[in-house]
């Protein structure tokens, strides 16, 4: 055994004899620890998973080797044969083996080695020596067939219109099948290119990755296609059931394989977690910080026998949001809070922030009971860039880079134009514009600079885009989150982050006893706070239905989201009967 350093920083080497070829191993971490072992896809070497390796090794023993014919892994001889899952299952015992001898391993796959994954998560030889089994993007082989014939055999228009889309999305597999051609290429033009293309096509980021040995892995793995593809396809293993507890983690843009593939999973495995992430197909290289969160908290759950909290989440949309960290201003009532606990119910990590100091601590308590596996209460003016500032510093130090950000503190105000004095405007703008454009450019800026995604909700209004005479001031702050809204979201497309603006209409909340009325005596101001909350409570839309709206809005990544059948008639008036939109911006306010 020799032990030298490798590229990935930290990592000890040693070499791992099997069936007629040296496999490459590295390791992190203490070994006494629970070890996680990372297979890695093609046309990858190991080093596909440094960063999240590295995200791993304070926690646990984290092992990484090169597949056969891979990096500085040899490669069998012939090719022809050499590459067949019971062989890579062999290599795979060997060096679970050889690293973690006592104790089962948690095994994590990528693309291919998700592939191989499935097939040592379901071969009776591999049992007892796995723990748990995360698979990202690399279906069973055997399930895949399934799945196939399935469709072929009760072909209704929908499952024909899956097949053939997965069909086309496998145009890779059958190029890769031709003899000579794709190991030509490989060596050539496409090899010089494939940085770039998946810098341009994929987001990933250039450096460490590939290495240096890409074309002669991209040609060696050619065979893991040949060898296993055809044969499994036509003929599936029947009983390909899972042994160990699996975690699904699905990104949704993923230009190789459908999500549809995955349907009908938990007729294969007993014990199954699903995740979904708005990615593309590199993840170990665009979504680091996520997968070493899921991984993490999986391979913990199933080393205590206790399901991760926010793996038993129930929630809708518990799949996209179980462990993500969430901020919300304005939490500390209303549709904050109701968003806080939407959210919490979907098992993502809560920063409940508010002004009101004991109303997002109550926030934050409430969201841990309802299924936050982690929340914390905050306290900020968001109108104060300084204190924003003060508390992204300690969120991302303490809590980590916020994955969602729901901008949504806001303060109402009532009056005629010239009844508003520049203070009240002030005061308005303050909240609700200059709040969002601090958290966007704060906490928006941190989210940018990670590179790993992220999405942004603006809570604006109707008022946005319905014009009226009792709330100028009010109508143009939020007219204005809109387009900043608009804007942001034209600007941080092309980095994975999402911004929408919600716009609710009338909603059952705390706000109308707080609005202010400009021009009205306090005495005055008073009846008609208490009028309009009465107009609200018969009105009476709850601030869940926002929520959920908010969630929506995140998983589909939606622009504009009127809110309230109110809000959605005034958004289809606005573009296509504006006239009369402005006729009735001009009646007297009902109070
Ligand atoms: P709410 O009064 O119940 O909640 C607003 C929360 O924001 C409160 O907890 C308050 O303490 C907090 N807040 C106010 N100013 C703050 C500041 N400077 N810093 C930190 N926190 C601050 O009201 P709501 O109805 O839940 O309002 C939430 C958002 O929805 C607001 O932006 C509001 O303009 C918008 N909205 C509400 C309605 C509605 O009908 N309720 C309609 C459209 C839009």
């Amino acid at each position: 055994m020799s032990v030298t350093s490798v590229n990935i920083e930290g990592a000890r080497e040693r070499w791992v004899r099997t069936g007629g070829v040296e496999l490459c191993v590295a390791e992190l971490g203490d070994a006494a620890r629970p070890t996680v072992l990372l297979v890695h896809g093609y046309p990858d070497s190991k080093e596909v998973w440094s960063e999240v390796a590295e995200r791993l090794a304070d926690r646990f023993h984290v092992v990484l080797y090169d597949v056969r014919g891979h990096g500085r892994s040899t490669a069998p001889a012939p090719l022809r044969g050499g590459f067949t899952l019971e062989k890579l299952t062999d290599d795979f015992l060997a060096v679970a083996d050889a690293v973690s001898p006592d104790r089962p391993v948690h095994l994590v796959g990528h693309d291919w080695g998700s592939v191989q994954g499935w097939e040592f998560a379901t071969v009776e030889r591999t049992e007892g020596r796995i723990a748990s089994f995360t698979s990202m993007s690399g279906p069973s082989l055997d399930h895949f067939g399934h799945w196939i014939k399935s469709r072929m055999s009760r072909p209704t228009p929908r499952r024909a219109a899956q097949l053939i889309s997965q069909g086309a999305k496998s145009w890779y597999v059958y190029m890769l099948h031709m003899p000579v051609l794709p190991e030509l290429a490989w060596r050539g033009p496409l090899g010089k290119r494939w940085p770039k293309m998946l810098q341009r096509l994929e987001n990933v980021p250039l450096g460490g990755y590939p290495t240096a040995s890409l074309p002669q892995d991209a040609a060696h793995g050619a065979w893991l296609y040949r060898d296993n593809v055809r044969a499994r396809l036509g003929r599936p293993r029947p009983d390909a059931y899972a042994h160990v507890p699996v975690q699904l983690i699905t990104p949704l843009d993923d230009v190789f394989l459908s999500p549809k593939l995955y349907a009908e999973l938990e007729h294969w495995v007993p014990r199954l977690t699903r995740r979904t992430l708005p990615a593309k197909h590199w993840i170990p290289r665009t979504r680091p910080d996520q997968l070493a969160i899921w991984i993490s908290e999986f391979v913990r759950a199933n080393e205590d026998g206790i399901p991760a909290k926010d793996a038993v989440a129930t929630g809708p949309h518990a799949d996209r949001f179980g462990g993500r960290l969430v901020l919300v201003t304005g939490a500390a009532s209303g549709i904050g809070r109701a968003t806080a606990f939407a959210f919490a119910e979907a098992g993502a990590r809560i920063v409940a922030v508010d002004r009101d100091a004991e109303g997002a601590a109550r926030t934050a308590e409430m969201s841990r009971l309802i299924g936050a596996p982690e929340a914390w209460g905050e306290v900020v003016d968001v109108s104060d860039e300084q204190a924003m500032e003060k508390l992204a510093e300690k969120v991302a130090t303490e809590y980590g880079i916020v994955d969602v950000l729901v901008n949504n503190a806001g303060i109402g105000l009532s009056g005629s134009f010239f009844d508003t004095t520049a203070e009240d405007w002030k005061k308005v703008l303050d909240v609700n514009l200059w709040g969002v454009i601090h958290g966007c450019r704060i906490f928006g800026k941190q989210m940018a600079e990670r590179g790993q995604g992220g999405h942004i909700v603006n809570t604006a209004s109707a008022a946005a885009y319905q014009p009226s005479r009792a709330l100028p001031a009010y109508s143009t702050s939020k007219a204005a989150v809109l387009m900043l809204s608009e804007c942001l979201r034209a600007e941080l497309a092309g980095q994975g982050i999402g911004v929408s603006a919600i716009c609710p209409g009338l909603v059952n909340t705390n706000i109308t006893s707080t609005t202010h009325f400009a021009g009205a005596d306090a005495a005055e101001e008073k009846r008609l706070q208490k009028k309009t909350s009465r107009l609200y409570g018969m009105r009476n839309f709850p601030p869940e239905k926002v929520a959920s709206a908010i969630l929506r809005a995140v998983v589909k990544n939606q622009a504009v989201v009127p809110v309230t059948p109110e809000a959605r008639g005034a958004h289809l008036m606005s573009r296509f009967a504006p006239r009369t939109l402005r006729a009735i911006a001009r009646l007297e306010p009902p109070l």
